[in-house]
């Protein structure tokens, strides 16, 4: 299995005043466009830019969201591509499914199929998942009948996205299974997070769950990984850095995270290939795939 390393090339420090706006919730800094954004100003001089609309629908929708329980998921924020993946052979090989009525976004299990695959090529294959996506009515019920320390409520859980999944092995407990062990260690590479990790449980507020994984797709989950954060921590990591540089799987990335107070305008490379996604706390994700 190739070992893919993320390197952050390139941070481009932001002045202090641009810190500090950005660091105060609520301040009215952030209520400014960025035509005056310093990360702006010192990226364009990295070559020709162009220009993304930003609404603030956008902050609440795709695959960096965060969803907690200080940060429920909206409308937008739930993946228009859930199916029921018993209905999709071609979805589920390589594992099985715990329940016939598991719903996942294709999408996220298309990569989560890919995963599977490559675990297999290491000889893991016990794998089954256990939980997917679970609509509001479904949350709503799990809750009132195991209550509040073992569930969240409706909107609260990533669960409600489409983006998460509880994977188990057949073999045993998770957390000391080889399918666990394997995810653990590869998980990012395929674009997914262990999102309870046991030294983050003061972050998330959620006890270790060695079952739970997220998609962020890349090379978002190898930083993540790189620099040991919870994904409460990722945006304000983002934010501090101003515009960062990331290679995943041979590919080179620009991120950048922009405050969208109602409408902003990002500056990305020109010949970019652009992926957007909010971060659920009024910002969003800027991901240039650069050429
Ligand atoms: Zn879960």
């Amino acid at each position: 299995m190739k070992k893919w390393v993320v390197l952050l090339l390139l941070a481009v420090l932001i002045g202090n005043s641009y810190m500090q706006r950005q660091q105060k919730e609520g301040d009215a800094g952030r209520m400014e466009g960025d035509a005056g954004n310093p990360t702006v100003l010192a990226a364009e001089k990295n070559g020709n830019r162009r220009s993304i609309e930003l609404s603030e629908a956008q902050t609440y929708g795709g695959n960096l969201i965060l969803v907690n329980s200080a940060h429920p998921v909206r409308e937008e924020g739930v993946l228009p591509d859930i199916v029921a993946l018993a209905a999709h052979p071609e979805l589920t090989e390589g594992y099985g499914l715990l329940e016939a009525d598991t719903r996942l976004s294709a999408a996220v299990a298309e990569r989560f199929g890919a995963m599977i695959e490559a675990a297999a090529e290491d000889g893991v294959t016990h794998f089954r998942i256990s939980s997917g996506y679970r609509d509001m009515e479904e949350q709503r019920r799990m809750y009132e009948a195991k209550g509040a320390d073992y569930a969240l409520p409706p909107g609260r859980s990533e669960h409600n996205t489409g983006l998460s999944l509880d994977v188990g092995s057949m073999l045993g407990e998770m957390g000391s299974s080889p399918e666990g062990e394997w995810l653990i260690r590869h998980a990012a590479e395929h674009g997914f997070i262990l999102r309870y990790p046991k030294d983050k449980t003061e972050i998330t507020g959620i006890q270790y769950e060695p079952w739970h994984f997220r998609y962020v797709g890349l090379p978002h989950s190898m930083i993540i990984e790189e620099h040991g954060l919870a994904l409460e921590e990722y945006a304000a990591f983002l934010r501090k850095k101003g515009i960062i540089q990331a290679e995943a799987n041979g590919e080179r990335y620009e991120i950048q995270v922009v405050a969208v107070p109602g409408h902003a305008t990002a500056h990305v490379p020109a010949d970019a290939e652009v992926e957007l996604s909010g971060d659920n706390q009024g910002g969003v994700i800027v991901t240039s795939r650069l050429k």
